[in-house]
């Protein structure tokens, strides 16, 4: 097992603090908390410590308060909802640096659980500062890290107080590694990568990584564009740079994998709502049309690849799928994709999640990842300083 991160299964947790940190960085409109999906997805790691007689400390950053005490951003009202779900009392822990949280987190007894004030009241937190990780470090005797969300930043809370204590991967930081890792790693074929999105530019490094990784790629969103340049093709009204076009020059170029790219596109005539949708070729788009989604066809022949896949990872949506007119893409491949029962399915990304979520299929998806950022800077391949600081087994 060397090499593989030390799992919150595996630890004796009795009788002892255990420091857990958590993305509780949930939507608050009118003061309430109008998603508490991130709240849920903790449940598990602090039930099992909770029910092995740990001390749990929880930790969570919540919104951008940029190292000042933010009334709004204070996490009461996020203890007050982990009250409701937990049905037990969880305590104000206070700090979040300081010798203050140690002082009121020393009564307690095995099985309860406080909850540390948001954790980017200090600078300390996003500068990954010692003095800070050392604070947290003194609070208990384990780091448990659930919050995959955050694990592409090395912060005192994700990073450096595992440098102090021993670590371990929560359970939902252990589920979206497996997931993530299944579908780059152990892809069964026929696999697939959907890769959309608003930029060729966010995307090159995952489509450079995946490439050699799965069987197919399928192209869409804002990049489509640059496929078509790289094709020789208009791009239409959009302004491309050259490194955009070589960019996906490079990509078409590359013979580990099948890059298919749309044969039809939805445009409009400006980047608005109202904008009529018309379908042309992707090889006749003229030069004041702007390209807002794959087209019709694509979106049939995407659909019928994708249901005889395996495996397969989706990030971006296949356009402007917040606009009716231009959500057809997405909508098609959603639904292809949870119509394929026999795959295992990933969506990764804020806006995949939201696409999912919109036409219903989430439930039918193996692996919606928490993380956008995160779950981005994974299959680019990248090492997230939050699982690289974590223990491994020897
Ligand atoms: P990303 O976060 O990179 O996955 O990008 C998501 C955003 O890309 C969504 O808000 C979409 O509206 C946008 N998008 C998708 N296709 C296009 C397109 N053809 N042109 C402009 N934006 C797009």
């Amino acid at each position: 097992m060397t090499g593989k991160t030390v799992s919150i299964r595996d630890l004796d947790v009795a009788g002892k603090y255990v420091l857990v940190r958590v993305d509780f960085n949930v939507p608050v409109r009118d003061n309430k908390i109008s998603d508490d999906s991130r709240i849920r997805a903790a449940l598990p790691t602090i039930n099992h410590l909770r029910n092995s007689g740990a001390k749990t400390i929880i930790c969570s950053h919540f919104g951008r308060p940029k190292g000042q005490v933010v009334k709004e951003m204070r996490l009461g009202i996020v203890r007050d909802r982990l009250e409701q779900l937990l049905e037990i009392p969880v305590l104000d822990a206070g700090g979040p640096d300081g010798n203050d949280p140690y002082d009121r987190t020393r009564k307690m007894s095995n099985g309860d659980v406080a909850l540390l004030e948001n954790l980017r009241f200090t600078t300390g937190e996003e500068a990954n500062d010692d003095g800070f990780a050392v604070d947290l470090a003194k609070l208990a005797e384990i780091f448990v890290n659930d919050a995959f969300g955050v694990a592409h930043r090395a912060h005192a809370s994700t990073a450096g107080v595992a440098n102090h204590i021993p670590s371990a991967a929560g359970f939902l930081m252990e589920k979206e590694l497996e997931m993530l890792g299944e579908v780059v790693t152990n892809a069964e074929s026929p696999s697939i990568a959907i890769i959309g999105g608003a930029k060729v530019s966010d995307k090159i490094q995952v489509l450079h990584h995946l490439a050699s990784k799965v069987d197919t790629i399928l192209i869409g969103g804002g990049m489509v564009a640059a496929f078509c340049a790289a094709r020789g093709w208009s791009s239409g009204a959009v302004a491309l740079d050259e490194a955009e076009i070589s960019a996906a020059s490079e990509i078409l170029a590359l013979d580990t994998t099948e890059i298919v790219v749309p044969t039809d596109v939805t445009c409009g005539s400006e980047f608005a709502e109202s904008t009529p949708a018309e379908v042309f070729g992707s090889d006749n788009v003229p030069a004041n049309k702007l390209i807002l989604d794959i087209g019709p066809s694509s979106a049939e022949q995407y659909a019928s690849i994708i249901s005889s896949a395996k495996t397969i990872v989706w990030n971006g949506p296949m356009g402007v799928f917040e606009w009716d007119s231009f959500s057809n893409g997405s909508r098609t491949v959603a639904e292809a994709v949870g119509q394929n029962p026999s795959c295992i399915s990933v969506v990764g990304g804020g806006s995949t999640a939201e696409v999912v979520s919109t036409y219903g299929v989430a439930d039918a998806i193996t692996h919606v990842s928490t993380g956008g950022g995160a779950s981005l800077e994974f299959l680019e391949g990248k090492t997230l300083p939050g699982v690289a600081a974590l223990d491994t087994y020897k």
